[in-house]
C-alpha cells in the first residue's frame, strides 16, 4: 500500500521539484522533521518522502523535536498535534517564536476548526487530515517548498536591487563628472553630488530649476539648440561644451563638455492616458574641462603672441593684414605697413646681456604701444623687429606724423639695470594698395625700405615708394658680400693723416677701411659698416683692421725708424669692446708687430656707453696701463650725458666734422665747438678737429687752440704707399 501511495503523482511532483532545484543552484535537499508519536506513522511518511529525495528526520514528540531543531537546520516540520509530554501546539508556539525560518505543516486527526484557527495563528502553512493521502502530502510539501523558494528568490532579488542601488548611487555621487537629468521641460530632476561640488549650489538649488539659469549667457543659444535636438530626436547623442555659472560670483564659470541623450519610456511603461511620444527628459554627463580650456587658451595665445612682450606675433600680424586688406579693398581705403628695426640692438644685447636686452624690448614695446590707436596692430616679429599696421591711413603725411610720434616716444633714455640706454629705429613703410596688394609683399617692401635706412646709417624712416631699386638690391647683397670680402681679401686699409698744426707735419694717421669690390669698385665704409654692426660682422672686420694696420705700421717703422713718431688711430666698435677677448687681442696684436702702446690710439664712439660701464672702464683702464690712448670719435653727435668723460681714461676728443662744416667764412663761430673745447681743456683732454677742408676752417680751429687737425685740407684717406711717401718726406 505504501508503494501505491508513493507512486501516485510522482511525475507531477518531480516537475515541481525539478523547478525548485534548478532555480536553487546545487541546493541540498530540504530537511523535513517528522514529529509524530506514532512510530508507524513516522516511518511510513519518512519512506514516502525519502523516495522524493527529501531528508527526513524523525521526532517522537515535541521535546525530541526541540532537541533536533537546536542541533540542525530544519526547513519544514510535519507536525502531529496530539502527543504526550510536549504537544504540537507547544511546538508551533516555540517555532513561531524561536525558529522563524521553519515552516510547519500540521498533520492531525483532530482537524477541528479551533485547532485549525490556532494553527493558522501560529503561522502554520498548511493543514493535512490524518490519515492522509500521500499524493496530497507530497503536493502540500512541494507547494510549501515552492513558496519558500519564491520567498527566498524575492529576498535575494531585493538585496540585489539594494546593492545595485547602492553601487549606482556610489558611482554617480563619486563620479568625477557631473551627472544630471532634465525633465521634459528642461528642469533639473537630478544632479549628482559632483555638480554641487563643482558649482557650489545645493541639490535644492538645482532641482526644480531650469538649466538656462545655470548656463553662461553666451553659450545659452548653443545649449538650447543641443537640448532641443535631443528632445526632438530620441536616442540621438549630443556632445557640446558650454560654460556653467558657479554660485559664487567671484568664481569663474566652469567649462563643461556635456554628452546628453534623451530618455524615452517604452510603450509598455507609458501611462495609459499618455498619448505623447514617451519623451521623459534628458540624461547627461558633463565633464569639467575648465583646465583644458584654460590650457587651450594659453596655447592659443602663445601661438599668436610673442611670449616676451605679449604683443601679436608674425602669424597674427599677417592674419590681421589679410583681414584689413579685404576690408580696405571694399572701402577703397589705404593701409600702411611699417617695419621698425632697432639700431644696434646686437651691441646692447651682447654687452648688457640678454636679460637686460629683454627688459629693454619690453620697455620699448610699452612705449610703442602707447603710440598706437585702436584698430592698429603692433607686433613683435623678431628679436628687435616690430611691425605696425595702420589701417585707414589717408596720406603719407599722416604716416610721417605717426613716425614722429614714435620717434618722440623713444627719444628719452631707457633705464635698464642702472644704465641709461638710448635707442633709435630704422623704419620702413609700404602702403596698400599703391605699393602692393598682398600682405606678404607689403611686409617685404616695408622691409626693403627699412634696410635702405640701415644702409644709410640708421635712425630714420623711408617709404618703399622712395626707394630706388638698384640701391636697395645693393644693400641686400651686402651682408653676403662682406663675408666674401673677408674671405677673399677685398678689404684694404687707407690712412688719413693727422697734422700737428704748429709745425704742419704729420703726427698721426687714422686707419680707415676700404672695400675693393670686384664688380662695384671702391666702396666706402658708410655703405657697409652700419650693416656690419647690425650683423656682428664688425667684429671680424675690426680684428682684420687692427691686425693689418699694425702690420703696416711695423713695416713703415722698419724701413724708416723716423716714422715711429706717427700715432696710429684705429676705430673700435662697441661690440668689439664688449667681447671677452678684446684686451688680450689688442695687447697680443701690439706684441706681434712690436708696437708700443703709446703708438696706438683707439677711437670709440658714444654708443660704447650703452654698455656695461664697469666692464668698459676696466678694459680701457687695463689698456691705458699699457700706454694705449683713447679718443672719442664724432664727439657732440651722441645723445648721452658727459659724465662718462671723467670715468673713462680718455685722451682725445674728435670734434665731428658736421660742426666744422658750419664754419664757412672768416669770423664764423660755432658755440658748440667753443663749449667742447672749453670742456676738453677742463678735463685735460686734447682736441682733434675732423673734416677741416678749407683755410678758413683751419684758421678757425687754430684760433680756438686746437692742436691737431684731420681733414681734406691736409690730406684725404689714401693707400698705404702714398701715406708712407708723404710721411717719409716730412719726417725722415
Ligand atoms: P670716422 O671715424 O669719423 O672717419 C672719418 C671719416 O671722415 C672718414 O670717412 C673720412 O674719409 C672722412 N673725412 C675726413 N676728412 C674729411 C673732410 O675733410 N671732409 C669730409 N667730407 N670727410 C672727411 P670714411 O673713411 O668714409 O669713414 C666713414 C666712417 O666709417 C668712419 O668715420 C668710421 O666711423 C667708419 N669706419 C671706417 N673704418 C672703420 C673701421 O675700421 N672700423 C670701424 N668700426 N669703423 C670704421
Ligand atoms: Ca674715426
Ligand atoms: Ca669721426
Amino acid at each position: 500500500m505504501k508503494k501505491n501511495l508513493i507512486n501516485i503523482d510522482k511525475d507531477y511532483s518531480d516537475t515541481i521539484y525539478d523547478r525548485i532545484n534548478s532555480s536553487g543552484k546545487d541546493r541540498v535537499a530540504p530537511t523535513i522533521l517528522i514529529v509524530d508519536d506514532e512510530k508507524l506513522m513516522r516511518e511510513s511518511v519518512q519512506e514516502l518522502l525519502s523516495a522524493y529525495d527529501f531528508n527526513c528526520v524523525l521526532a517522537e514528540d515535541g521535546q525530541n523535536a526541540f532537541e533536533i531543531m537546536d542541533e540542525m537546520v530544519v526547513d519544514i516540520i510535519l507536525l502531529d498535534l496530539i502527543m504526550p509530554n510536549v504537544d504540537g501546539f507547544e511546538v508551533m508556539q516555540a517555532v513561531h517564536e524561536r525558529y522563524p525560518t521553519i515552516d510547519i505543516i500540521v498533520a492531525s486527526g483532530e482537524a477541528t476548526f479551533d485547532n485549525a484557527t490556532l494553527a493558522m495563528r501560529y503561522g502554520v502553512k498548511d493543514f493535512l487530515n490524518k490519515p492522509y493521502n500521500p499524493a496530497n502530502l507530497i503536493k502540500v510539501v512541494n507547494n510549501l517548498l515552492e513558496k519558500r523558494q519564491l520567498k527566498r528568490d524575492l529576498s535575494e532579488m531585493q538585496s540585489c536591487i539594494q546593492a545595485s542601488e547602492k553601487r549606482y548611487s556610489f558611482f554617480t555621487n563619486n563620479s568625477p563628472d557631473m551627472i544630471y537629468m532634465l525633465d521634459r521641460d528642461g528642469v533639473f530632476a537630478f544632479v549628482n553630488d559632483r555638480a554641487t561640488e563643482l558649482l557650489g549650489y545645493s541639490q535644492d538649488e538645482f532641482i526644480g530649476h531650469h538649466y538656462a539659469e545655470f548656463i553662461h549667457q553666451d553659450d545659452l543659444e548653443k545649449a538650447n539648440f543641443a537640448f532641443g535636438v535631443s528632445a526632438a530626436n530620441i536616442g540621438i547623442k549630443q556632445t557640446i561644451d558650454f560654460r556653467m555659472l558657479a554660485k559664487h560670483p567671484s568664481v569663474d564659470p566652469c567649462y563643461f563638455e556635456s554628452r546628453s541623450i534623451s530618455i524615452k519610456l517604452e510603450a509598455a511603461e507609458l501611462p495609459e492616458k499618455d498619448s505623447g511620444d514617451g519623451f521623459v527628459g534628458i540624461y547627461g554627463v558633463a565633464r569639467d574641462i575648465t583646465e583644458k580650456k584654460r590650457l587651450d587658451e594659453k596655447i592659443n595665445f602663445h601661438l599668436y603672441h610673442d611670449a616676451l612682450t605679449e604683443l601679436p606675433n608674425r602669424v597674427l600680424f599677417s592674419d590681421r593684414i589679410n583681414f584689413a586688406i579685404s576690408q580696405a579693398s571694399r572701402n577703397n581705403s589705404k593701409i600702411a605697413i611699417m617695419l621698425l628695426d632697432m639700431d644696434r640692438f646686437k651691441v646692447i644685447n651682447d654687452s648688457l646681456g640678454h636679460i637686460a636686452g629683454d627688459k629693454l624690448l619690453q620697455e620699448i614695446s610699452r612705449r610703442l604701444t602707447s603710440c598706437i590707436s585702436q584698430g592698429d596692430t603692433l607686433a613683435r616679429v623678431g628679436g628687435d623687429e616690430f611691425n605696425l599696421m595702420l589701417p585707414d591711413i589717408n596720406s603719407e603725411k599722416e604716416v610721417l606724423e605717426r613716425v614722429s610720434n614714435i620717434t618722440n616716444a623713444l627719444e628719452s633714455a631707457f633705464m635698464i639695470e642702472g644704465h641709461e640706454v638710448y635707442v633709435t629705429f630704422s623704419i620702413g613703410t609700404a602702403i596698400y594698395p599703391q605699393d602692393a596688394d598682398s600682405g606678404e609683399s607689403l611686409i617685404k617692401y616695408a622691409d626693403m625700405a627699412m634696410y635702405h635706412i640701415k644702409g644709410k646709417g640708421k635712425n630714420g624712416h623711408n617709404f618703399y615708394s622712395d626707394l630706388n631699386d638698384t640701391s636697395f638690391q645693393h644693400h641686400l647683397s651686402m651682408e653676403n658680400g662682406i663675408r666674401t670680402a673677408l674671405q677673399e681679401d677685398q678689404f684694404e686699409v687707407y690712412f688719413q693723416p693727422q697734422y700737428d698744426v704748429k709745425v704742419e707735419k704729420i703726427n698721426g694717421v687714422e686707419a680707415l677701411i676700404r672695400w675693393n669690390h670686384p664688380e662695384k669698385g671702391l666702396i666706402t665704409p658708410n655703405d657697409f659698416i652700419p650693416l656690419a654692426e647690425e650683423t656682428g660682422l664688425i667684429n671680424d672686420i675690426g680684428e682684420w683692421m687692427l691686425n693689418t694696420s699694425c702690420q703696416i705700421l711695423e713695416q713703415w717703422v722698419k724701413s724708416n725708424p723716423a716714422l715711429s713718431s706717427i700715432k696710429l688711430a684705429v676705430n673700435m666698435s662697441a661690440s668689439q669692446i664688449a667681447k671677452d677677448c678684446f684686451v688680450d687681442f689688442v695687447l697680443s696684436t701690439l706684441d706681434k708687430y712690436n708696437i708700443k702702446g703709446e703708438q696706438l690710439e683707439l677711437e670709440i664712439t658714444e654708443n660704447v656707453l650703452v654698455q656695461d660701464m664697469e666692464m668698459v672702464v676696466s678694459k680701457l683702464k687695463h689698456l691705458a696701463g699699457h700706454g694705449i690712448c683713447f679718443a672719442v670719435d664724432d664727439f657732440g653727435m651722441g645723445y648721452s650725458s658727459l659724465s662718462y668723460l671723467q670715468t673713462l681714461p680718455l685722451n682725445n676728443l674728435k670734434i665731428d666734422r658736421a660742426f666744422i662744416a658750419t664754419i664757412q667764412s672768416p669770423g664764423d663761430k660755432n658755440t658748440i665747438i667753443t663749449a667742447i673745447v672749453a670742456m676738453a681743456k677742463e678735463l685735460g683732454m686734447h682736441i682733434v678737429a675732423e673734416g677741416v677742408e678749407t683755410q678758413v676752417q683751419l684758421d678757425y680751429v687754430k684760433s680756438i687752440g686746437c692742436p691737431t687737425v684731420q681733414g681734406y685740407w691736409y690730406g684725404r684717406p689714401m693707400p698705404t704707399s702714398e701715406l708712407e711717401a708723404i710721411a717719409i718726406e716730412q719726417l725722415a
